[in-house]
């Protein structure tokens, strides 16, 4: 990845330029892009390489003996290497390409369906996104399983003390996400691993949250499972990684049956196919994998850690900026947040005012962000929520607390 000099030093202006959709107005007001945490945007570099892809080596992968579908799949294959090497697993046959992190968490789901047994438990955290609740309750539904959930506190901090009293010989699966993509809480999760792992249990981790803006080190972090997608991390939407260690990838069985998943079919037995193939049934989506690489790439040209410290100075900045507002509350006051930022102002509607800083260019998000435990516990009905990337600006935070005291006042 070419990446530009000027981006050295964190250039934010520099960088913004990379993104096409931030030049955009909407109503007639430059665009402010602050639903980052839903889906984030793409940068030109990685726009190129979808471009180029379809433009110039657009082929199946894996069974063509044709120039075409080689240079295809040695650029997939080369973009699994990349995530490899990114989420630092000891093979790549370790990372399994998704659709997504619904995917990935469903595709795990199932597979422990035949592993897990009545009476056998399983754990969920308070923080959760509906993607990593609803696929375990379809499991215990499937298997007699009991599904315990580890409780969060006002802060929006899981309760570590509840979780050591809910593990025991039983409990054969742990899921958690890195980061709550409602609160931006960061949880302990390699505190949460090794104590499940003391028990015997599996963990899975779902990264959706935490990718664009924490590098995760799955050796470190001894995970047994981590999922995210692409289009949170600058790549396209419909792609994403499932990384499982290799003893719990050759245990579960395959999720879907098709081509590319098999060794050999005959109409009485079938073989499946090795690692990473047996769980990619089908055509892949191609390009999407090679601009998942891609995006891999770009980010960390830019660094993740300049990322972060960029991305907490905004977090400060704009939680300051918010608290001056009168009756204005911030839901999720972890001490290691990202930067995610769900309020509300007093009794006015989430919905009304997430209306009105779209009439004035701002796109935030309104909702229960897909998290409606967490809404239940707080007893909202929703919140709005601003997230920041790395190609946001103070200058967009000032506009957009500015914006936010307009709504205010017409809604009052
Ligand atoms: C976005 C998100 C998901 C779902 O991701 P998809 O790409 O829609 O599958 C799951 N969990 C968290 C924490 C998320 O932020």
């Amino acid at each position: 990845m070419k990446i530009k000099e000027q981006h050295i030093g964190f250039n934010v202006e520099a960088i913004r330029k990379d993104f096409p959709i931030l030049k955009r107005k909407i109503n007639g007001k430059p665009l402010i892009y602050f639903d980052n945490a839903a889906t984030s945007q793409t940068p030109q570099q990685v726009i190129d390489v979808i471009v180029d892809y379809y433009s110039n080596y657009n082929a199946n992968i894996h069974r063509g003996v044709h120039s075409l579908s080689q240079e295809a799949t040695d650029a997939y294959e080369l973009a699994r290497h990349k995530i490899q090497k990114h989420f630092n697993a000891a093979y790549s046959h370790e990372i399994i390409f998704t659709a997504g992190t619904t995917h990935g968490i469903n595709l795990v789901a199932n597979g422990f369906a035949s592993l897990i047994k009545e009476n056998d438990e399983v754990i969920v955290s308070a923080l959760e996104h509906h993607s990593n609740i609803v696929p375990w309750q379809m499991l215990c539904e499937r298997t007699g399983a009991k599904l315990h959930v580890i409780p969060m506190n006002q802060e929006g901090d899981l309760e570590l003390s509840k979780y050591e009293a809910l593990l025991n010989s039983k409990t054969k699966l742990v899921f958690v996400n890195h980061v709550s993509n409602a609160l931006g809480t960061i949880n302990p999760i390699k505190s949460i691993i090794e104590k499940a792992h003391d028990v015997g249990a599996a963990v899975l981790v779902d990264g959706a949250q935490s990718c664009p803006h924490i590098k995760p080190d799955v050796k470190d972090l001894d995970v047994d499972f981590y999922v995210c997608s692409a289009h949170k991390i600058c790549g396209p939407t419909g792609v994403g990684m499932l990384y499982g260690k290799e003893k719990w990838l050759k245990t579960l069985p395959p999720y879907q049956g098709g081509g590319e998943m098999i060794s050999e079919v005959t109409f009485e037995k079938t073989t499946y196919a090795d690692l990473p193939h047996k769980f990619e049934a089908g055509t892949p989506n191609v390009c999407g994998g090679i601009a998942f690489g891609a995006a891999l790439d770009y980010m960390n040209a830019i660094g993740f850690d300049a990322i972060a410290s960029y991305e907490n100075e905004l977090l400060n900045y704009a939680t300051d900026k918010l608290l001056e507002i009168e009756g204005l509350k911030i839901y999720g006051t972890s001490k290691q947040k990202t930067s995610v930022i769900s309020f509300n102002v007093g009794n006015i509607h989430p919905y009304d005012i997430g209306t009105l800083l779209d009439k004035m260019g701002i796109a935030v998000r309104t909702g229960h962000h897909c998290a409606q435990p967490i809404m239940d516990y707080y007893q909202i009905p929703g919140t709005i929520r601003a997230s920041f990337m790395f190609y946001n600006t103070k200058d967009e935070i000032d506009v957009f607390i500015s914006s936010l005291k307009k709504a205010i006042v017409m809604l009052s």
